[in-house]
């Protein structure tokens, strides 16, 4: 396998792709594509996020520009990270 940190966030990743070393982490490739998209996209995605992560991978699917796996579950792992979990309906 390769090493190599994460030149964003500086996370250690491994692969065994050489044309991976030294790009973004997932999480940090995850965190970029959020970020493109509307505002009403992230409420419903994190709306589905609180009903469970299947139905939050089905709303990133169906956004637009759509998160496709595997970056989906980057995309999901940013969500929790953020405090937006399954369970959580209090917002
Ligand atoms: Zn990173």
């Amino acid at each position: 396998m390769l090493h190599w940190l994460c030149p964003h966030c500086g996370v250690r990743c491994e692969t065994s792709l050489p044309e991976r070393v030294n790009t973004p982490c997932g999480l940090c490739v995850a965190t970029a594509t959020w970020e493109q998209l509307p505002a009403a996209a992230h409420r419903m995605i994190d709306d589905a996020i609180r009903r469970g992560n299947i139905p939050g991978l089905l709303a990133m699917r169906a956004a637009d520009p759509p998160i496709n796996l595997p970056h989906a579950m980057d995309a999901l792992e940013y969500r929790h990270q953020a405090g937006v979990r399954p369970g959580d309906a209090s917002s």
